[in-house]
């Protein structure tokens, strides 16, 4: 079937209005937030699971690749269209359909962007827990299929600990649904296949997650650090004492300097790295494990421990955080934000590395990560219009992730492999673990039609 003919039959299933062809569209819809780039054929917004699945059967009867798209904030590439096709843009499925505060559940369409669901269900005194720092723009369907992270995940676990249930259409359009509002379903665990199958095993088109009552106090500290080393020996020694704070945030100079040029919270300019530590539960207990954390942060020679004093301090050191990549973002116009994990111990000799790694390809590096969980993103400022520049920083990329690797780490802590790290997938799976994934795709989609390329490189030819 050409182009024009399957215009033609999305037209017909989601309406003229719902369907984008244009060159501009196009070009809109070739890009995420990674350096990737590939053209789509055609981009539709459904409006209803069955529009989706009427949509997946004509791909699948077609052989025309597919994939979905939330807010393409992904960082890896993962709503590249390498091999054109259709574009799914969950835009108009973005309702909360029920907050149910007995069973503590909340069913959403997959395009629900995070920070509304979590600022709706706190209007009931829940919380919603994976909070990425993209939170304001990602969807729970992105968030999904990435398994996402966050500052609080340090505590509460990533996106995978806070599904119970998913309806998905799969490569020829059938529905299912898989867990639900009750715990311990029996069968395969086939949710727990579809978070973080970065979108190659079929589509979701509706989730039920888990609702945790808010926290009835928090306390949020900074703690400042004359030597990055102290700031990371500090983390393992937190979670050694058998305290495990809500969030563990590390960020350095470079990134201080970065969010203070544009957002202006405050942070302490002459120092090598700060913490921003946060506790959060019952308010009784909560002043002796402050006290406990500045203890140990002294044992580690921080220069001073400073507490929020109210919400709009609290605010603001978040908004810093949170707002750290897009500041970086304004002092170079490009950057390649890595995404590597490693035990925590590890923190500091690695942390040494991608300073070397820096200093050996000459290149600005900041770091602003999920210390707690061990979760690196170094972020590599430079010019994506310099090609010698942009070649160097794929080197780099590609060394700090061999360095978490060989420390005992992994090559992603939450952003997935998506394109960018196909050949990386080297550092940790061996071609056994690679081929059982790829048994697992085929079983899923044996035309490789659901978002082709992505996850799992291609067999290595032996000759
Ligand atoms: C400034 C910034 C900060 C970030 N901070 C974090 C962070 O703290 N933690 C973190 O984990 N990530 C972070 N990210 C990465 C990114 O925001 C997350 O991966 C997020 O979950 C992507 O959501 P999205 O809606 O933009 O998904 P997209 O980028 O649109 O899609 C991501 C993947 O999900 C698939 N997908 C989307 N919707 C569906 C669906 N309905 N069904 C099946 N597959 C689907 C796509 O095909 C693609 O493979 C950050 C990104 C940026 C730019």
């Amino acid at each position: 079937m050409d182009r024009q003919s399957i215009i033609n039959g999305l037209k017909e299933i989601v309406g003229p209005e719902n369907v984008l062809t244009s060159d501009m569209d196009m070009a809109l819809y070739s890009y995420d937030a990674s350096l990737e780039k590939g053209m789509p054929d055609v981009v539709v917004m459904p409006g209803s699971t069955e529009e989706v699945s009427k949509i997946m059967a004509l791909a699948y009867k077609e052989k025309v690749p597919i994939l979905a798209r939330g807010s393409g904030t992904n960082l890896t590439g993962g709503t590249i269209p390498v091999k054109g096709g259709i574009v799914v843009h969950f835009s108009r499925m973005n309702h909360i359909l029920e907050i149910d505060i007995p069973n503590r559940t909340v069913t959403v369409e997959p395009g629900v962007i995070t920070l509304d669901l979590q600022t709706e269900v706190l209007k009931k005194g829940f919380v919603y827990q994976p909070d990425p720092a993209s939170q304001k723009v990602s969807t729970i369907g992105g968030n999904i299929a990435e398994n996402s992270g966050g500052p609080h995940c340090l505590k509460y676990g990533v996106t995978s600990n806070h599904i119970q249930g998913l309806e998905l259409v799969l490569n020829d359009g059938s529905v299912i649904r898989t867990g639900g509002k009750s715990w311990d379903n029996p069968g395969y665990d086939i949710k727990g296949l579809f978070v973080g199958c970065e979108g190659t095993l079929g589509l979701v088109t509706r989730a039920i997650l888990k609702l945790e009552r808010a926290p009835e106090a928090v306390k949020t500290m900074l703690a400042i650090y004359e030597t990055i080393e102290d700031g990371a020996n500090t983390v393992s020694a937190i979670i050694a004492e058998g305290i495990i704070p809500a969030t563990l945030e590390m960020m350095d100079n470079r990134v201080m300097r970065a969010v203070e040029e544009t957002i202006k919270v405050g942070y302490p300019l002459d120092a090598a790295a700060v913490l921003i530590i946060e506790l959060d539960g019952m308010p009784e207990g909560m002043d002796e494990n402050a006290e406990k954390i500045i203890e140990i942060c002294k044992r580690n020679n921080v220069r001073e421990v400073k507490l929020a004093k109210d919400e709009a301090e609290r605010g603001l050191l978040w908004a810093g955080r949170k707002g750290a990549f897009g500041s970086v973002g304004q002092v170079r116009p490009s950057y390649l934000c890595c995404d590597g994990t490693v035990p925590r111990t590890k923190l500091p000799e690695v942390l040494g590395k991608v300073i070397e790694i820096g200093q050996k390809y000459d290149l600005p590096i900041g770091n602003v990560f999920h210390a707690g969980d061990g979760n690196l993103h170094p972020l590599i400022m430079f010019d994506e219009r310099d090609p010698d520049e942009k070649e160097r920083v794929l080197k780099a990329a590609t060394e700090i992730l061999k360095a978490c690797a060989d420390a005992g780490g992994t090559i992603s802590g939450e952003h997935g492999i998506g394109l960018e790290k196909l050949r990386e997938t080297a550092f940790i799976f061996c071609e056994n673990d690679l081929e059982f994934e790829r048994k697992l795709k085929k079983a899923f989609d044996p035309d490789g039609i659901i978002n082709p390329g992505k996850m799992i490189p291609e067999p290595v030819c032996v000759q």
